[in-house]
Order: structure tokens, then sequence, then C-alpha cells
């Protein structure tokens, strides 16, 4: 697991929550904020601490200790005003990982102003990744690394069946690496040359988004 980090989600929404459920599954400590009662007492039996309160108050910020936490990730909804106040505070208090959800692009232009050390848009950026995998049935996740490298996670087709990294010559043909093959709950890190993949082997392959696509188009 990885080291045990000290959160504070402020908004529990969909996404604040949904935030909050998942660091606790990961096994970190969460403070949650939330103005709305009946949001903190929803939350009150998974996290550490849950405190109804409103984040724009500062005394309220500074008497929870919040400044004493590695993240803090403001999940305000609509209330552009008020996440950016929240934003403002936080980093006046000197936290230094503050996370921020942006509603639009003028939101991000002033968090980013205020110091907003990272800047989410979830909508959008899962609107991509969705556009992404239903556009390609093979890509079962991926990770952007720029414009250009992705980190993909493909589906081995039958066509694949039996082959042999080496008979496939990935690397030279292609330009692309094959970085590990998940098989059910096996993971398989730096395959040798002579791994003979399978029907349904999950393949983690790094390169460029061109050649990682020759590959799918030409082999798959
Ligand atoms: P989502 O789109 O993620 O579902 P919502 O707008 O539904 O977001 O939820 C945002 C949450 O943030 C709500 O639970 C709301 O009560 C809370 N919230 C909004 N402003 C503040 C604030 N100033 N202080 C604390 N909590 C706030």
């Amino acid at each position: 697991m990885a080291k045990k980090k000290q959160f504070v989600v402020i908004g529990l929404g969909r996404f604040g929550g949904s935030i909050c459920r998942e660091l606790i599954k990961i096994g970190h400590e969460v403070l949650v904020i939330d103005k709305d009662e009946q949001k903190v007492s929803d939350f009150s039996n998974i996290v550490t601490h849950a405190v109804v309160a409103n984040s724009t108050d500062e005394n309220t910020l500074r008497s929870l200790g919040v400044r004493n936490f590695d993240f803090v990730i403001v999940a305000i909804g609509d209330n552009i005003q008020e996440s950016i106040l929240t934003t403002l505070l936080l980093k006046e208090l000197g936290i230094k990982n503050v996370w921020v959800k942006a509603k639009n692009d003028y939101h991000h232009r002033v968090l980013e102003k205020i110091g907003a050390d990272t800047i989410v848009h979830p909508e959008k950026d899962m609107g991509r990744r969705i556009a992404q995998q239903m556009s390609d049935d093979k890509i079962i996740d991926f990770i952007e690394l720029s414009d250009e490298y992705s980190i993909v996670e493909l589906l081995a087709t039958p066509k694949l069946n039996k082959k042999s990294l080496v008979d496939l010559n990935i690397r030279a043909r292609y330009g692309i690496t094959i970085l590990a093959v998940k098989k059910g709950n096996d993971i398989n890190i730096s395959p040798e040359p002579s791994y003979e993949i399978s029907e349904g082997d999950l393949l983690i392959v790094i390169g460029n988004n061109r050649d990682i696509k020759r590959f799918e188009d030409e082999v798959m």
C-alpha cells in the first residue's frame, strides 16, 4: 500500500464523495468538511473526522488544523465564488498540495492565478477517456503521458494467441515497449522476449500514440 497520508476533502457531492471513499479504501486518513449536515452525517461512519462547516470561514479552517494535512481537495461543485475563496484561504494557510475541481475555463484561470497546485476537470477528462475507450474496443485503459505518448492497456485478441514477443518483434517493428502483461490477478513485469501471449492477456504498452495504433491495426 502507498504510504499513509492525511487528506482533507471539502465538499461531499458526487465528486468529493467518490474521492473520499476511494482514499479511505486505500487506507488514508480523511477529514471531510461540508456545510450540509446530512452529507456530513452520511460520511461520519467511514471517515476519520467529519465536520459541518463552511470552508470560506478562515477561523474554522485554522481551528480544524487543516494546515497540518498533506493534501486538501476542494470539491465544491457549482459555487465558483466559494471554491475560489476556499482555495485562496488554503494557499494563505501555506498548504502545499491544494487540488481543486474547476467548473469551467474562467474558474480554471482564476484558480491558477491564486496558486491552486492541481486543477481538475472531472467531467471533461472523463468525457475524453470514455470517447477514447468507446472508439477502440481493444483499449481497456490508458494514461496520457503527453500529447504524443501514452501507456495503454490492450486486450490481446485471438490473432495474438500463442505469438511470442520475439515473433512479433514489437520493439524493432513498432518502436513500442510492453511494460507488463496481466493475466487475471497475475502480473508479469518486463516479460521475456520468449513470452507467449494468450488471448485475453492484458498488454501494458508504452509508446508513441501513432506507433501503438499501428501495432493495433497490424497485429491485433
Ligand atoms: P458534485 O457536482 O461533485 O456532485 P455538488 O455541487 O453537488 O458537487 O456538491 C458540492 C458539495 O460541496 C455540496 O455537498 C455542498 O454542500 C458543499 N459545499 C459547497 N460550498 C461549500 C462551502 N463553502 N463549505 C463547505 N461545503 C460546501
